[in-house]
């Protein structure tokens, strides 16, 4: 097990390297194939510092709480909108489900927990997860229809906090990635694997409901 402190720019190429070689592993379902190819990124704990966004604040926090009126699918459109890129660091976005989708083939490789706890889950849910955040946000008289939704990495997310993504230090972005789906296309067929050789983490229908968020067919 590898303990992972901090991620930059170079995790988020790491990891979306080595699933999207993983992926077209498992489109030919050849699942000994991907644990090989996920071995260098396999064993990762995040134990950093970060504090995931979505949980932050309290529940009287009117930014929080008008921000749960964003809607999956509608998450679902600002992801695909950006083209499952992040709009601060300019980096490659996986959608949770998908990495969801992978955790459950690989359970003990590339670990799962859904309140982000420190010690119990893989550092790419911080580094390629996409948030849908408002790029106005509430407490500044911005509104919650998608024009206002910006995609942005939960890692990003959580360092920007409730202050504009204008007014963040500027990064050095990479080239923009042609034609990068988040690896929607290879998503039914992880999924697919996951319930004939994993362990299942979210509820039963998680996955049938963000296909369909997506508009693809059910597994
Ligand atoms: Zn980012």
């Amino acid at each position: 097990m590898t303990a992972v402190l901090t991620i930059d720019l170079a995790d988020v190429d790491r990891y979306a390297d080595a699933l999207s070689a993983a992926a077209k592993a498992i489109a030919t379902g050849d699942v000994v194939e991907a644990r090989e190819i996920i071995g260098p990124i396999a064993f990762e704990r995040w134990e950093g510092r970060l504090r995931y966004a979505a949980n932050a604040g309290t529940t009287s926090d009117p930014v929080e709480r008008r921000a749960r009126d964003v809607t999956d699918r509608m998450r679902a459109q600002v992801f695909l909108r950006d083209e499952m890129t992040c709009t601060y660091c300019g980096g490659r976005c996986i959608p949770r489900n998908v990495l969801v989708a992978f955790s459950d083939l690989f359970p003990d490789e590339l670990p799962y927990h859904q309140n982000y706890r420190r010690g119990a889950i893989h550092p790419m849910y911080w580094a390629l997860a996409p948030e849908a955040d408002h790029t106005l946000a509430h407490a500044r008289g911005g509104t919650g229809d998608i024009a206002n939704l910006t995609t942005l990495h939960t890692m990003c997310n959580a360092r920007k906090s409730d202050s504009l993504v204008t007014e963040l230090p500027t990064v050095d972005r990479p080239a923009h990635v042609v034609g990068w789906d988040g690896l929607l296309e290879a998503y039914r067929s992880i999924v697919a694997l996951g319930n004939s050789h994993g362990r299942r983490h979210s509820a039963a229908g998680y996955h049938r409901r963000w296909l369909r968020h997506f508009s693809l067919e059910p597994v």
